[in-house]
């Protein structure tokens, strides 16, 4: 078995920037401390893109996007490019394993199995993809032919969070890539290892310079230079909803381009008395909120349940929560990791201080530490019961560990609590009867609806959210949508008539 401690000490990883084809520390010099969420141990410095690098980045994206040296290639050009960029993950899955996990607290067998696999076959399929999307002919009269084609939309900014890294920036680069534009990425502040990596194989991989960039730094500098520049066409953005709406404010301050939101969540798990396998559903619903230590967008937050069934679910949720190994992320044994940052632990323990002030904490809400870690931030398993689905516990998202138990009585009940949210990111449905769940899937108002599973989910199918969890998909070959633009081209071609001349 790998020695995986050993293995992150002897890590180098890259912190420079990565403009133009070239790795450069930023112009002024700044850097930002990276710290480990495993230990709370400081990584390494990395540097920190002002405005003029974030201007430098965008102007080589736009010159490398006229030049069409990327945006103009053959389509199997770009194919043949990416789908050696995903073979190169695969090929250095150890070490951006290990980035991402000792950067973000992820658990290194979940980095090995999930993280850099979905990552790089999200970059294959859309590598895959692109030559076998065909364009429109438009019912003209026969003196036109009207061409209806999918062009590039030129320089996209993409602007990610710290809790998938990998998986979310492949989300957005590949099919943004894949359609010919050029791309400027800014990862989170806490997570920006793996996408220094990324650059490097990117390189590796043949994409030309200027094509794909990465400007590590802090929101309100880079994010917000990105988010204002002129020479930018799109904003592709997961995270927070205070954070995404500032975009749009940018997009309306500078040049009003577009900007795709993927907001937070607070996802119902709903479980029906006529739920046939009460196991299954506690394990699904357990996983579906305390994977990834409950830092999950679509994270099933609330637990939605008939009083019929609530107490035997409720135990059996707690039992599997119980069970789960909460642990050094280098461990290959450890399921649940880390809260990603000292913030973020701070954010999580305040909602259990509220929840166990109102006597609802039935399970875990504890800081622990693990047996060998000084320090590092983990929370265990949490379940709150009994909680008023219109209180902050029931509202707020708090992207930890922590479920939420309100009972209801009934399939129209339960959907009814279930929409009752700001949010509609996903939803999950456990019943015995196709027609309830045909029928219930259709009322509740989420961009996903998963009925007896959760989380079931591949790039064939798209993500993205109601309501205020935002307006954008990624993921599918709809999100080819997102990255381009229709454009008419429309012929005279004169009466149709033939001679023999
Ligand atoms: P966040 O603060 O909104 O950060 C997201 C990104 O925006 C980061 O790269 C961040 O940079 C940047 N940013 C922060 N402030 C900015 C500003 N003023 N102007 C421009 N850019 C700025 O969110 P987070 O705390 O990283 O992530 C957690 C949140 O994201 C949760 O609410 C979660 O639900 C949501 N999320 C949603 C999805 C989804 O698919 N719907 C997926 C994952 C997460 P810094 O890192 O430097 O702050
Ligand atoms: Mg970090």
């Amino acid at each position: 078995m790998t020695d995986w401690i050993t293995a992150a000490a002897a890590l180098k990883p890259e912190t420079r920037l990565f403009i133009n084809g070239e790795f450069r520390s930023a112009r002024d010099g700044a850097t930002f401390d990276s710290f480990s969420p495993r230990d709370g141990r400081l990584l390494c410095t990395v540097s920190a893109a002002g405005e003029a690098d974030v201007d430098a980045a965008v102007r080589a994206a736009a010159h490398a996007f006229e030049s069409g040296v990327w945006s103009r290639a053959d389509r199997r050009e770009r194919a043949r490019v990416l789908a050696r960029l995903s073979d190169l993950m695969l090929e250095n899955l150890d070490e951006l394993a290990l980035l991402e996990s000792i950067d973000s607290g992820h658990p290194i067998g979940d980095a090995r199995r999930v993280d850099v696999p979905q990552a790089a076959r999200t970059v294959r399929w859309y590598a895959e993809a692109i030559d076998k999307i065909y364009d429109e002919i438009a019912p003209t009269p026969q003196t036109a032919l009207a061409l209806i084609t999918r062009e590039p939309l030129g320089v996209v900014g993409a602007v990610v969070p710290w809790n998938y890294p990998l998986i979310i920036t492949a989300w957005k680069i590949a099919p943004a890539l894949a359609a010919g534009n050029s791309v400027v990425l800014k990862p989170a502040e806490l997570t920006s290892l793996s996408a220094l990596k990324l650059a490097q194989l990117a390189a590796e991989a043949g994409i030309p310079a200027g094509v794909f960039n990465v400007v590590p730094g802090l929101g309100p500098v880079a994010g917000q230079a990105l988010g204002r520049h002129p020479l930018v066409n799109k904003i592709t953005f997961t995270g927070s909803p205070a954070v995404g709406r500032g975009f749009l404010t940018y997009s309306g301050e500078s040049n009003g381009k577009q900007v795709a939101l993927e907001l937070g969540g607070k996802s119902a798990q709903v479980v029906l008395a006529d739920t046939e396998d009460l196991a299954a559903c506690a394990e699904a619903v357990a996983w579906g909120i305390f994977y990834n230590a409950g830092q999950t967008c679509h994270g099933g937050s609330r637990l939605i349940v008939d009083e019929r069934v609530h107490d035997e679910l409720v135990d059996r949720v707690v039992t599997v929560g119980r069970s789960l190994v909460l642990g050094d992320p280098l461990d290959e044994a450890t399921q649940i990791g880390t809260i990603a940052s000292a913030k973020q632990l701070e954010r999580v323990l305040e909602y259990t201080d509220i929840a166990r002030a109102e006597g609802a904490v039935v399970h875990g809400g504890n800081r622990v530490r693990p047996e060998g870690l000084a320090s590092g931030y983990y929370v265990e398993p949490t379940v709150f019961d009994g909680v008023d689905n219109a209180g902050r516990i029931g509202q707020e998202e708090i992207f930890g560990p922590a479920l939420a138990v309100t009972s209801v009585r009934g399939a129209a009940e339960a959907v009814r609590v279930a929409n009752e949210s700001e949010y509609g990111l996903a939803a999950s449905l456990w019943t015995g009867s196709i027609t309830t769940a045909h029928a219930a899937a259709r009322m509740l108002r989420a961009g996903t609806v998963w009925v007896n599973t959760f989380d079931a989910s591949d790039i064939i199918t798209p993500f993205g959210g109601f309501k205020n969890s935002g307006s954008g998909r990624d993921r599918s070959l709809h999100a080819f949508d997102a990255y381009t633009a229709l454009k008419t081209t429309w012929i005279n071609v004169g009466a149709p008539q033939l001679s023999n001349d």
